[in-house]
């Protein structure tokens, strides 16, 4: 036996286990030994019978002095009882419909049982009690901390301890360490052999944290490994070194109705000097929404053409590509450069020669003219990089002389889009990956950790603040006024339906839409129109219902958690939101990022009807708080880092998540991967192990 010996060659495991452990995930004897405990129960403390309390729970042992069973008159059920006693009493046990337990258990046997403690028929009582046989010196179950696992249908935990036990045993000495030596030594971590006894078998609960701790710093030092590998490798890369034309960029600048916040300055020039080395920049640049991120974007890009590069820009849906282009022509059209639009819809695209109007280019020929280099700056949907007839995604726009890349809202593409307008290039152009997701610092240094990192961590000053509110029941009727009157004065309003956690969560959240959409049409806003979104419509469905949105066809979008991201709505100024307590603070920040893009004041109607105080202290962060990276980490601090984009692409096992709230520790593990990996060719083992995670994170 080995770690890649096929489940169900195990001994003891065979066919119908086999298949039912494999469809847990767990198809070889490395998964089912790194299949872990949810949680521990400890019955580590065996009492004796006369200390035992009614109606606590117990753990007792002794000797079988009576066993029978019965079928009962009334409900035909097989009753097994049995009477246990050890030198200070007896107590009955009674099982139901296990017909089986005839032949495990025999009068005379010493077990263990654990259970409440009840008084039937005057006499003292243990009704379905678990219990192990004390055959052996070392028991799997009770009488020491059991391991309890996430279960499914037909695998108990029961089972699980069972057949890990003797596992571990075989194979523990067999078991070669993943970690060097000096990290396990300086971080105070348990060796892997003893990890893997502890995590399922512990001796004490400390050990069982403990060997947790081992294991989640394992994940996030592969996580860190392997993204320190991922940044090595594109640093190795040939790029084009782009000069910073300092007196272009001022000129810019003074151009603008603005002046720029001191966090733009600041991530612009990180941008501008990465963009003159001679490898490829791979940067993330991170601001709240409305923080300004596309100015900054389009300083770079301007640098970067009158260079004599081109630039390219992807953005994820039709709306917010043609926003982009709008926007980098007001900002850029004294600057006598072209740019071109390139979506997936029609087949009509436009150029603009900035210093004159649009005109209306073919496909081919837009195409033509990027090849040829006369199209400075192209923005598109992913139109850019699918091609059309055999949707696959590569390389599919030629460009002359490429010099950045930029993909506004990156968590909404994948790994290998991001790098398709990167790749086979003889240079690999520079990448500014752009995100309004605001994730706490330390995380995204763990989860993005091949990335640089850019923070813009102030707004523009002149924003108003949007007014933020928890709305109780009891003044509903009230909002609805006050929405009304809202809508009236030319605003418009957004309605999120409440987030449902259950296992049709879609198909449920969509009813729940329908339902609030018909709900308010009818009852409460008839005069009005009114539009609904949600997750199981098309990108084209979504993006005309948005549109017509902004062109002010509806005054009311009903929705549930998919309202598209960075789209401006400027008349949108009021986000109400049911059920807000569902949501996490960094979602909810989100959504208030949809209203307040324009002069009126804003306002964002948190509704819940939890009394709850934390419920309460909450949500009042909202108030208290406008920014997302506050909101974020306290967000991580209160319901771990699930709620993030990006986190569950790694496939962390629980622990490893909940070990991610821990910032300290998160940045102990990166330090110790960031120390390791200069020296990776002393540890063949080490490097072996981090091709194979590197196979094994799905990026996709
Ligand atoms: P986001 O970071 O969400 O992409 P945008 O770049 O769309 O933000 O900017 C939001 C709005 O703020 C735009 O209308 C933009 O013109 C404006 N803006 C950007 N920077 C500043 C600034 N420094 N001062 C005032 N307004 C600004
Ligand atoms: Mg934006």
């Amino acid at each position: 036996m080995n770690f890649s010996t096929k489940i169900e060659e195990i001994p003891g495991i065979g066919s119908v286990y086999g298949k039912r452990l494999k469809g847990m995930g767990i198809k070889t004897l490395a998964d089912l030994i790194y299949y872990f405990p949810r949680e521990y129960k400890d019955f580590s403390k065996i009492s004796k019978i006369k200390d035992v309390k009614i109606n606590e729970k117990a753990c007792v042992q002794g000797k079988i002095i009576s066993l029978e069973q019965q079928k009962t008159w009334v409900k035909k059920m097989i009753v097994t009882s049995a009477l246990i006693q050890d030198d200070t009493g007896a107590i009955e046990l009674i099982w139901f419909n296990q017909p089986y337990l005839n032949k495990v258990l025999k009068v005379g046997d010493e077990i263990i049982v654990a259970g409440k403690l009840a008084i039937q028929n005057r006499s003292l009582q243990i009704s379905s009690p678990i219990f192990e046989k004390t055959s052996s010196k070392e028991t799997t179950h009770l009488g020491r901390i059991m391991a309890i696992y996430p279960e499914t249908q037909g695998v108990s935990s029961r089972y699980l301890r069972w057949v890990i036990k003797p596992i571990i045993k075989i194979i523990k000495e067999k078991i070669p360490e993943t970690l060097p030596h000096e990290v396990i030594d300086k971080y105070d971590l348990l060796p892997l052999k003893e990890a893997l006894e502890q995590v399922h078998f512990p001796s004490s609960l400390e050990l069982a944290k403990k060997a947790e701790q081992r294991f989640s710093f394992e994940q996030i030092f592969f996580i860190s490994l392997f993204n320190l590998k991922k940044k090595y490798e594109i640093k190795k890369e040939q790029s084009i070194s782009i000069p910073l034309n300092k007196e272009l960029i001022e000129r810019v600048k003074n151009s603008l109705p603005f002046e720029l916040t001191k966090a733009q300055k600041k991530t612009l020039d990180e941008i501008l000097k990465d963009m003159e080395k001679p490898n490829p920049m791979n940067r993330l640049l991170q601001g709240d929404v409305g923080s300004g991120k596309t100015a900054v974007a389009a300083l770079a890009s301007i640098n970067a053409v009158k260079a004599k590069t081109q630039v390219v820009l992807m953005a994820p849906t039709e709306i917010l590509v043609k926003q982009h282009f709008k926007t980098f022509f007001q900002m850029l059209k004294t600057f006598n450069l072209n740019v071109g639009l390139l979506t997936g819809k029609e087949d009509k695209y436009y150029s603009k020669k900035l210093h004159n109007d649009t005109i209306e280019i073919s496909r081919n020929k837009l195409l033509e003219k990027t090849e040829k280099g006369e199209i400075d700056i192209l923005i598109g949907t992913q139109a850019l990089i699918v091609n059309d007839k055999k949707k696959k995604e590569g390389q599919k726009v030629k460009f002359k002389n490429l010099g950045l890349v930029i993909v506004d809202e990156q968590h909404r593409f994948g790994v290998k889009q991001r790098a398709a307008l990167q790749k086979n290039r003889e240079k690999i152009p520079h990448l500014l990956s752009m995100t309004a997701t605001p994730i706490p610092r330390s995380l995204a240094l763990t989860v993005w950790g091949d990335l640089d990192l850019s923070i813009i961590d102030e707004m523009p000053k002149n924003r108003k603040k949007i007014i933020t509110e928890i709305v109780s029941e009891k003044q509903r009727e009230k909002k609805y006024e006050f929405i009304k009157k809202e809508i009236t004065k030319g605003g418009q309003v957004f309605v999120v339906c409440p987030r449902i956690e259950s296992d049709e969560e879609e198909e449920e959240e969509i009813k729940t839409v329908k339902k609030e959409y018909d709900y308010l049409s009818k009852k409460v806003f008839p005069e009005f129109k009114l539009a609904m979104l949600h997750g199981k419509m098309t990108s084209k469905e979504k993006d005309k219902i948005m549109k017509d949105f902004r062109n002010k066809k509806y005054n009311i979008l009903v929705s549930t958690s998919v309202i598209e991201v960075g789209i401006d709505i400027p008349n949108a100024t009021v986000m109400m939101i049911e059920g807000s307590d569902r949501f996490g603070l960094s979602q909810l920040h989100q959504f208030r990022g949809r209203v307040g893009r324009g002069d009126q004041q804003s306002y964002c109607l948190l509704f819940t009807d939890s009394r709850s105080k934390k419920t309460r202290e909450r949500l009042g962060a909202m108030i208290k708080y406008d920014s997302g990276f506050k909101l974020s980490e306290m967000d991580l601090k209160l319901r771990g880092p699930g709620d993030f984009f990006g986190i569950r692409q790694w496939g962390l096992p629980d622990f490893a998540m909940n070990a991610l709230k821990d910032i300290k520790k998160t940045k102990m593990a990166r330090e110790a991967a960031e120390e390791i990996f200069p020296q990776l060719e002393k540890y063949p083992l080490l490097k072996r192990r981090l091709e194979a995670f590197e196979e094994k994170v799905h990026l996709e």
